[in-house]
């Protein structure tokens, strides 16, 4: 009970750092606003390799975790928050939700939710269905358990096997304001996911793009300042053992 006290408190913490994002004017970005968009972290090795190319470009984005992948790997979700990037919910073991009933939907992104809060990462309630697979009825189940959802609007396949180059191409030639570009930082094809990361930042900043991360509403908005809205607390102290106990006894 504590704990969704606790939660819940995080949530109106992180939603309204959200609606104070650094200043930014068009004049910066004269082409727009695109947002970059990891799925199936925190992995250890892989996730790191996005968070390199992230680091050397000075851009940040959004990522959608895996409960489990958390639970796992706590260490790795902590470096995702610590350096400034969003974290939000891509559900407990990566389920097609369509094949799921509305309890099992809400219990998904729930606990994926409460791994995530247990660290001291104020996640978003975003969620991206896994597969992007989703339809009315799933909808309305994460509404009703107070999630939202987001898709994306430009995917170049780089779980796909192709090159750096072809991923980078893919994404720069469809780039346009308001892009929500679909990559992985939890899959085998991260190193050329972690290169063409930093080619389509170089390409599309000379491009006059600038970078956004998503809010509550999956809309893309400029990042906060540097350390503010998003650092987990220095005060959280994780007790790896104990929290994955718990976690492990409300998984089925
Ligand atoms: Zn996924």
């Amino acid at each position: 009970m504590v704990l969704y006290v606790l939660a819940f408190s995080l949530v109106l913490l992180a939603i309204a750092s959200i609606d104070n994002p650094a200043e930014a004017t068009d004049n910066d970005c004269p082409a727009g606003w695109v947002a970059l968009t990891y799925d199936d972290g925190p992995v250890p090795e892989r996730t790191d390799a996005i968070l390199a190319a992230l680091d050397v470009t000075g851009t940040r984005a959004t990522f959608f975790s895996v409960g489990i992948r958390v639970a796992r790997n706590p260490g790795v979700a902590l470096d995702v928050a610590r350096r400034g990037h969003v974290t939000t919910n891509h559900t407990w073991d990566h389920p097609d939700l369509e094949t799921l009933s509305d309890e099992e939907i809400a219990s998904s992104v729930q606990r994926t939710d409460v791994a995530l809060r247990a660290i001291g990462i104020r996640s978003l309630r975003l969620v991206r269905p896994p597969f992007l697979r989703t339809d009315e009825r799933v909808l309305a189940a994460l509404e009703r358990a107070g999630f939202n959802q987001v898709l994306e609007n430009l995917n170049p396949k780089d779980w796909s096997g192709i090159s750096s180059t072809e991923i980078a191409d893919r994404v720069v030639t469809a780039a346009r304001d308001g892009s929500v570009i679909g990559l992985h930082d939890g899959g085998k094809e991260y190193e050329a996911t972690a290169a063409a990361t930093e080619v389509i930042v170089d390409r599309l900043t000379g491009d006059g793009f600038c970078f956004g991360v998503l809010n509550q509403d999956g809309n893309i908005v400029p990042p906060p300042a540097e350390g503010a809205a998003y650092a987990v607390p220095e005060k959280v102290v994780v007790d790896e053992s104990v929290w994955i106990d718990y976690l492990m006894k409300r998984t089925r």
